[in-house]
This record gives structure tokens, C-alpha cells and sequence, in this order.
């Protein structure tokens, strides 16, 4: 699968894991927009949102609960969550995953 987020995850790119459970592993955005900047990434690789099924769906019940763990581990309690989902909406590399911005002020989205 020539996909960078299925690579980071099986480990054939290394990268620091901030954290892994058995559906999703979070890691620093290598371009950050702010200080923080995190990825929190679906370990199967389905493309956007529009694709996950239902039993993907259920799986992601636990994601505000590893964002709320990861921020207050961070100590960053505010923060964005963005979902580009699909190329017109700036998504880039086609494998859902959350951004988790914060760290400094934020504008308006756009
Ligand atoms: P998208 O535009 O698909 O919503 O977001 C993709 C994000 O992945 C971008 O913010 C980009 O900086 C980040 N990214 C791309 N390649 C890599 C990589 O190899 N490692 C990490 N940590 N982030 C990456
Ligand atoms: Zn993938």
C-alpha cells in the first residue's frame, strides 16, 4: 500500500507515537501549523469519512476520549479538530485522521 500513514504504522517509516491502541495511533503533524499539532490516525487505511463502515463507525466512539486523554497529558486543554475529508476540502493524504491544533490563538476557520 504506497500510503505514508499506513507506512508510519507498520512501522516501515519510523516516528514517535504519542499513542497506540489497537485502532488508532497519534503522532506529531511533520508540518506543524502551531505548536501543537498532532495527527490522530485510523489504523486501517479507509479513505474518508464518507467510506469507514459500520463497524469502523463504532470504533471511533473512544476518539474524544484519547483526544481529551492526550491534551490534558499535554497539557493543552483548548484546542481545533479538523477532518479535511476528500481533496476539495484540502485533504491530502487519503486516510482519515484528525488534526489536533493548538498552542497558540486561532483565527477563524476557512
Ligand atoms: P491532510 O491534508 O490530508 O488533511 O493532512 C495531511 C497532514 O499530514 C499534513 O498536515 C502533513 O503535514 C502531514 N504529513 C504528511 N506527511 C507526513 C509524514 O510523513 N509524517 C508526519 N508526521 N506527518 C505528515
Ligand atoms: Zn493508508
Amino acid at each position: 500500500m504506497d500510503c505514508v500513514f499506513c507506512k508510519i504504522i507498520n512501522n516501515e517509516i519510523p516516528s514517535e507515537k504519542l499513542y497506540e491502541d489497537e485502532d488508532f495511533i497519534i503522532i506529531k503533524d511533520i508540518n506543524p501549523v502551531a505548536p501543537v499539532h498532532l495527527l490522530l490516525i485510523y489504523k486501517k487505511h479507509v479513505p474518508t469519512i464518507n467510506d469507514l463502515c459500520e463497524d469502523d463507525r463504532r470504533r471511533f466512539w473512544k476518539v474524544f476520549e484519547i483526544i481529551k486523554n492526550i491534551s490534558q497529558k499535554l497539557g493543552f486543554d483548548e484546542y481545533r479538530l479538523v477532518v479535511n475529508n476528500g481533496a476539495s476540502a484540502g485533504q491530502e493524504i487519503p486516510h482519515i485522521h484528525f488534526h489536533i491544533i493548538s498552542g497558540r490563538k486561532l483565527g477563524k476557520i476557512g
